[in-house]
C-alpha cells in the first residue's frame, strides 16, 4: 500500500526544476546578465534594486540568509559596497563566496576602470577611492563582465558547463548586434555636455562621447548644497551652457529641477540598472530607454 501511495505522489507531484547555481549580485545588472548567460540553470537575485543606492544599503537578514546559500556572490566591486557588503558577507559566513574565491566575482576587475586617481584624497568624502566603480553604463563593459562570468558559472558548475558556454556565445551575438544599433542611433548624442548629480555615469559619457560638465555633488557621496548649486547657476545659468541635467531615480529630483527651472537646461532621470524605469525590464530594454530619455530630451 506504501509503494503504491508512493508511486502515486511521485507521478502526480509536478518536477520540481532546481536552478544548478544560486547567483547573489549585488546590483540588478549582474543579475539579469547572469540569467542572460545562465537560463533556467540560475537563480538570480539581486541585494540592491535599482531604485535604491548601491553605495548605502541595510546588510538585512534576509540578504544574509541569501549570502549562506550562494554559490556565486556578483559585485560591480571597486569599494562601490564597502559600506555593507563585508558586514553581509562576514554575516553569511560562506567561505565559497568570500573574495579571492571562485564564488566570488568582482565585476569592475575585468573592465579599464576610470578616474583612477593615484592620490585619493578622502578626507573630503570622495566614495569613489579606487576608480569610478559604476561600469554597467557602458555596454561593452557589461560584455566583458559577462565573457568573466561566463567562465566562472562554467568553473563552479562543470556538468552544464557546454550549456553556459552556448549560452553565452548566444548573449554575445545578440549584445554585439544591440550595441551596434545603440552607437548608430547615438551618434547624434556626441560632444552633448552633462551635468551629472552623481559621477555616476562616466562610463556611458565615454562610451557616447558625451561631455560632462559639472556634478551637482560637490564631491562624490556629498549631496548637493545651496552654495554649490548657486555656483554652478552662475557658471551654467544659460540653456545653452550645457545640454542635460542628468540623475538617477534614486536620487532627489530637487537640485535638478532647481538648476534646470532657473537654466533651462532639460533635466532628464535615466535607469542606472534594469528596472530603474518602467521601460527597463531587461538588459536590452534598459540602454534602449537610456538612449530614448537623452535622444528625446535633447531634440
Ligand atoms: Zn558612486
Amino acid at each position: 500500500m506504501k509503494n503504491i501511495l508512493l508511486v502515486i505522489l511521485l507521478s502526480t507531484s509536478p518536477v520540481l526544476a532546481k536552478a544548478d547555481l544560486n547567483i547573489l549580485a549585488c546590483e540588478p545588472e549582474w543579475a539579469a546578465l547572469a540569467e542572460e548567460i545562465g537560463g533556467k540553470l540560475v537563480k538570480a537575485s539581486s541585494a540592491t534594486n535599482a531604485l535604491q543606492d548601491p553605495h548605502y544599503i541595510q546588510a538585512r537578514p534576509s540578504l544574509i540568509s541569501k549570502v549562506r546559500r550562494a554559490d556565486l556572490v556578483v559585485c560591480s566591486g571597486a569599494q562601490l559596497e564597502i559600506g555593507w557588503l563585508p558586514l553581509l558577507l562576514r554575516k553569511g559566513n560562506n567561505p565559497e563566496v568570500m573574495p579571492g574565491m571562485p564564488g566570488f566575482l568582482e565585476a569592475s576587475m575585468f573592465v579599464k576602470r576610470l578616474d583612477v586617481s593615484t592620490n585619493a584624497d578622502r578626507s573630503q568624502g570622495d566614495v569613489h577611492p579606487q576608480g569610478n566603480p559604476h561600469i554597467q553604463t557602458n555596454p561593452h563593459n557589461i560584455l566583458l563582465v559577462a565573457g568573466a562570468m561566463a567562465e566562472r558559472m562554467q568553473q563552479l558548475d562543470k556538468d552544464n558547463a557546454q550549456v553556459y558556454a552556448q549560452g553565452m556565445a548566444a548573449f554575445r551575438k545578440r549584445w554585439t548586434d544591440a550595441i551596434a544599433d545603440w552607437e548608430t542611433r547615438a551618434t547624434q548624442l556626441r560632444g552633448k555636455r552633462v551635468i551629472a548629480h552623481h559621477k555616476s555615469w562616466i562610463y556611458l559619457e565615454d562610451w557616447l562621447g558625451l561631455v560632462e560638465l559639472a556634478t551637482l555633488e560637490p564631491i562624490s557621496g556629498i549631496p548637493p548644497t545651496a552654495s554649490h548649486l548657486a555656483s554652478l547657476l552662475r557658471q551654467f545659468g544659460d540653456k545653452d551652457a550645457a545640454d542635460f541635467i542628468i540623475r538617477a531615480p534614486f536620487q532627489s529630483e530637487k537640485p535638478s529641477h532647481w538648476l534646470s527651472e532657473r537654466s533651462g537646461i532639460p533635466a532628464v532621470e535615466l535607469p542606472l540598472s534594469v528596472g530603474g524605469s518602467k521601460q527597463a525590464k531587461d538588459l536590452f530594454s534598459w540602454f534602449d530607454d537610456i538612449l530614448n530619455r537623452l535622444l528625446s530630451a535633447g531634440s
